[in-house]
């Protein structure tokens, strides 16, 4: 389905941070939740009280009401994060049935990890059609530390960027002549026009 090929869910660096930290802690599963801003960006990643064993974490509705009662935004959350343990990344039968539990009108986002690193995100909406979208893509987005001025200070300072100068070669094709590349600012230029030259 075409609409599955852009479709990546992404997380705060701080919040993915916290399920690693929470994912080693944990003997066995955890759960957290988190919110989703409009552009599939998971954040703010909370825990609730919860009791869990080596293969299951239960999310508990009272302990969810409470949760939902003392949170800020609770509009906003809609990513259920939990831990597998040392077991794989998957969706177990209980895993389905809360995420059935969960359903709203907007979408959720699922993520389950494991003590190895793994990850596998999904997300599911219920209007107007019921559908899920597995093993998409999680993108981890880091916080923007305002670099761009000095990067661009340290790269103009340090980077000369060589146009290369394209000339026939004896195969009819085109080469690249190093030796006479003239220091280039602004961009590549158009390689098809000069190509075109030669053709
Ligand atoms: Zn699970």
């Amino acid at each position: 389905m075409k609409v599955k090929q852009n479709l990546r869910v992404r997380i705060d660096a701080d919040a993915m941070e916290r399920i690693w930290h929470w994912t080693d802690l944990a003997a066995g599963e955890f759960s957290c939740l988190g919110t989703v801003a409009d552009d599939i960006l998971v954040g703010d990643v909370r825990l609730f009280d919860q009791i869990c064993t080596a293969a299951s974490t239960e999310l508990d509705q009272e302990a969810l009401a409470k949760f939902l009662v003392t949170h800020p935004q609770p509009e906003h959350v809609r990513a259920w994060i939990h831990s597998h343990g040392r077991l794989g990344v998957f969706w177990s039968q209980q895993d389905e049935a809360c995420i059935e539990g969960l359903a709203n009108e907007a979408c959720l986002i699922s993520i389950v990890v494991n003590k190895k690193r793994e990850w596998k995100a999904r997300i599911d909406v219920w209007q107007p059609f019921r559908l899920t979208f597995d093993d998409l893509p999680l993108e981890i987005r880091l916080p923007d530390q305002n670099l761009r001025g000095e990067c661009e200070r340290l790269f103009n300072a340090h980077v000369v960027e060589m146009a290369p100068v394209l000339m026939p070669d004896w195969r009819g094709g085109v080469r690249q002549q190093q030796q006479q590349s003239q220091p280039y600012r602004g961009g590549w230029p158009d390689f098809d026009d000069d190509l075109a030259d030669w053709r």
